[in-house]
């Protein structure tokens, strides 16, 4: 089946070019979805300017998270949103490769983030994620902790509740939408007692999903929480 499957996209490459969603260039071997070049511009969060304290002022203001970090600006580049998108909807998992990939380059060198004991992806509901065929967050998470080498535990946290789309709230909103969403799956409990974790997402927006995860974390002894996401909304 494999094999015909290679032969059907052989064949499709062939009469279709695969081009580059964002700038429609042809792609290169190796390339899925967007080329090199545009991964390569997308707009970035940057350790030196003070787009990145204004996202530790906004998450850390409540001391649930330690600290935070993040590759790309959701709102600022249309192609992050696209890739993003695409990621959720278009079942382009080599997305979520990709962004892991980013963030491990990103945060190798931070002695904090890249030094956790478990790597956590943020849950999706258990329908949601029978919907869609895979949570994003922990694709993202897999490829990180691969490249950090660093425990990954998909199945830390659970969704309880299922929730309703954070994009239809305003941040205040979000925080009452996403409260008590989360628990520890019970074989967990105990496990994280004195643990540094860092949670993955692909998008932090206000922050209320990822802070909650980390109080659920906190409650149950984790002596650290962390947070990193392919993009994030300032
Ligand atoms: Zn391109």
């Amino acid at each position: 089946m494999d094999i015909l499957v290679g032969i059907v996209e052989a064949f499709v490459n062939f009469v279709y070019p695969p081009t580059c969603m964002t700038c429609w260039r042809d792609l290169r071997r190796g390339e899925f979805f967007i080329c090199t070049k545009c991964w390569d511009s997308f707009e970035r969060v940057s350790r030196t300017e003070t787009i990145i304290q204004a996202i530790e002022r906004k998450f850390l203001i409540d001391e649930t998270v330690d600290k935070i970090d993040a590759v790309f600006l959701f709102e600022q580049d249309p192609r992050v949103r696209a890739a993003v998108h695409l990621l959720k909807y278009g079942g382009a998992e080599r997305i979520a490769d990709k962004f892991g990939l980013f963030i491990a380059k990103k945060i190798v060198d931070d002695t904090k983030l890249s030094m956790c004991d478990i790597l956590a992806p943020v849950p999706l509901h258990p329908a949601r994620k029978r919907e869609r065929g895979y949570n994003q967050s922990e694709l993202i998470a897999e490829r990180l902790s691969n490249e950090l080498q660093v425990r990954h535990e998909p199945d830390l946290l659970r969704r309880v509740r299922h929730t309703q789309s954070q994009t239809m709230f305003d941040a205040e909103g979000r925080k009452r939408n996403i409260a008590g969403a989360f628990s520890i799956a019970d074989r967990f409990l105990g496990e994280v007692k004195g643990k540094k974790i860092l949670l993955v997402d692909d998008v932090i927006t206000t922050g209320s999903t990822i802070k909650e995860c980390a109080g659920v974390l906190r409650v149950n002894g984790a002596s650290e929480v962390y947070g990193a996401a392919a993009a994030v909304t300032i």
